[in-house]
This record gives C-alpha cells, structure tokens and sequence, in this order.
C-alpha cells in the first residue's frame, strides 16, 4: 500500500505545489491535516477525503503517535518553525519530510539530525530539483566529463518580493532574506553539479536597507566559493529581481540550465567540444519533480536504505549560508571546515 504523510501547515506551498502532486505519485497518499485554522481543516479535509479523526490542531499534533495511518509527517512550515515539528514527528515515531531552507541555524538542523537518529527515522529535506528530469541529467551530465575539468559553476536566482510577502521578510521566522529562501537552490546546485564540498567563501552584502522590505533580511547576496579541485562558484541571490539559472563551465564546453529550478518549464542546453550548443532539454511529466519527491521516501523506507536529501544535506547548505553571513558581516573571506 501506499505510505501515509501528514500535512503540517496548509500555506501556499502545501496546498498549491504539494497536495495537487500526490495524484501523480505510486507510493504515497495524504492521510492527515495539520493546520491552526478549522476551516481550512475542514475545505482540505472535504478535498482530500481526509477523515476528521485525521484532521490535528498543532495543539494535537503529538497525537499523531497513535496514528498508525501516518507513516511520514511533512513540514510546510515558516522555516521558524521547520526544528520543533520535525524533532517532535520524529519523537512521535515519524519519519520526517521537512521543506527547505532547512532550520534557523547549522545548530538547530543537528538537533533535527539528532531527533531522528534517536528515532531510528528517516529525515529528508525538500530539495525537488533532484527529483527533476533536467537537473538529474545535468548531474549526470557533469560527471561524464564531457565538458572538461570543471572550472566555473555560476548561478542567478531571485524574485521581486512585495512588503506582503509575511515572515519571508521577518528574520525571526525565516533565518535570512533571498539567499536562505531562493538562492539556496543556487548554492546547491552548485554542490551537486561540482559533486564536492567548498572550503572557502566571500559574499558581499548590496541590500538598501532604507527599503521597508529589507528591514531585517537581505536582498541581494553576492557570494563567491572555491572548491577542492580548483573550481570555483559565483552566486547570485536576490529578492529584487527575477532570475532562475545556472551554468557550469568547463575546459571543454558547458551546460546551461535556463530556466534550472523552477516549478515547470526547465531547458537544458550543452555545447561539448567542438559541437555547437545543442538543447538537449528531457521531456517532463506533469509535477515530476513533485511526485518524484514523495514516491522517494517511501522507496527508501521500504528499501531499507537512506534517502538521497537527508538532514545532512540541508545542513551543509545552511552551514554555508551561514558562513556567506558571517564572510559579509566582516567584510572578509571565511573558511570552511
Ligand atoms: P505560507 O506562508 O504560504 O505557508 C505557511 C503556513 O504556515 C501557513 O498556512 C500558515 O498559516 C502556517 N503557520 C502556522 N503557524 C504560523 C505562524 N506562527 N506564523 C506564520 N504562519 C504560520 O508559506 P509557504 O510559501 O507555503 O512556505 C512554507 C514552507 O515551504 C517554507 O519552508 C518555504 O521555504 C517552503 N517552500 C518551498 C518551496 C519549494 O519549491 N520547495 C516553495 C515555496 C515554499
């Protein structure tokens, strides 16, 4: 049969991106609702033939222990909110699907680590990119060597946020402004197409903080990474203007991923050698990438093996946001460990 999530947190992302997508996927099913608003309980309980008995306030939620139809508790969350509902899932016996950016800080993703080790669950972070057609084969792509040794991986994303954007804009319920929300999907690309760790970074800071969106986070976030085999990274986050691309060079050729990470519509380009640039875009299913992200935690769970997202994953991200802070703060490089 098929394994049960529960929903926890009925925003825009949760109910627009993620519960449309279960009926694209073979091994999971929406089994429960969390949410602080009754009526929205009982619209998205009524759609999604959700039980009233499955149906949790947040002051409830430690009942989903007796629960045996949930199998996975999935945190659609304000990232303020990511550590304490993925520690007390995992405390309830859960395995864990949380949204990225992760948590708050590299301190809080350990103890969500910590939580469901304890456990003996599962924990895996939304990255849905590696669940795309496109950016699967990009990866597959940048290992092949046909473009050559890697040199420059650069990326560019960003959207215009509006004054009614909510706790994006509101440090103490996001962690940070457009590189924690939207430029973490550059920064891991950059990881998984290089396929190592950086060791070094320097961000600049270029956020006017006389415009009342940018009271408490940053807007544009320039940050540069060296990496092990020489290659190098060049990042471009922003919450005030429109970008979702990036490219990786090498001594041969490159592959461009223009659009790379968005909801639908990706295209994949890549010139090798002497060839010309030739668009070598995979044909996508409808929500994919979405379907292909719930389906994989149950197959690891059954599997017996650990998914490819896990809590370690969304805290090397945050570990090196956190370092692009500290490198802007001090105006000076900051090393990786
Ligand atoms: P949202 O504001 O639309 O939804 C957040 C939900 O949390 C709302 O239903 C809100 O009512 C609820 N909530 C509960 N307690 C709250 C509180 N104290 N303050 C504010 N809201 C509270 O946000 P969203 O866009 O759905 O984002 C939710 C999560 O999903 C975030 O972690 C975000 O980073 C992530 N997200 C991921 C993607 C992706 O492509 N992977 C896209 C969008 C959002």
């Amino acid at each position: 049969g098929r394994m049960g999530y529960a929903i926890v947190g009925l925003g825009n992302y949760g109910t627009r991106q993620i519960m449309p997508s279960f009926v694209h996927s073979r091994n999971a099913r929406i089994a429960a609702l969390v949410s602080g608003t009754p009526a929205k309980l009982e619209r998205y309980g009524a759609e999604y033939d959700v039980p009233t008995t499955h149906r949790y306030s947040y002051q409830d939620f430690d009942r989903i222990r007796d629960n045996p139809d949930i199998d996975i508790v999935y945190v659609v969350l304000p990232v303020s909110m990511h550590a304490e509902y993925s520690i007390r899932a995992s405390r309830a016996g859960k395995h864990v699907m949380c949204e990225k950016p992760m948590a708050m800080s590299a301190v809080e993703c350990q103890s969500m680590i910590d939580a469901a080790t304890a456990a003996d669950r599962q924990l895996m972070i939304g990255y849905r990119s590696r669940f795309e057609p496109n950016n699967i084969h990009a990866i597959a792509l940048a290992r092949s060597g046909r473009i050559g040794a890697h040199r420059v991986f650069d990326s560019q994303h960003g959207f215009a946020a509006s004054l009614q954007s909510g706790w994006r804009l509101d440090r103490s319920m996001s962690g940070g402004g457009s590189m924690m929300d939207i430029g973490i999907y550059g920064l891991n690309a950059a990881r998984y197409m290089l396929g190592e760790e950086p060791t070094e970074v320097i961000a600049m800071d270029a956020t006017d903080r006389t415009d009342p969106r940018f009271r408490t986070v940053e807007d544009r976030l320039l940050s540069t990474l060296r990496f092990p085999s020489g290659a190098v990274a060049q990042l471009v986050s922003s919450y005030s203007s429109h970008h979702n691309r990036y490219r990786l060079s090498g001594a041969d050729g490159f592959i461009d991923a223009d659009p790379g990470t968005p909801y639908e519509g990706q295209r994949l380009r890549l010139k090798a050698g002497d060839e010309d640039v030739r668009d070598v875009t995979r044909p996508v299913g409808p929500r994919e990438q979405f379907a292909g992200q719930l389906d994989h935690l149950p197959t690891a769970i059954r599997e017996g093996r650990r998914n490819i997202v896990p809590g370690e994953e969304g805290l090397a991200d945050i570990r090196i946001i956190e370092a692009m802070y500290r490198s802007a703060a001090e105006r000076q490089p900051v090393r990786l460990a």
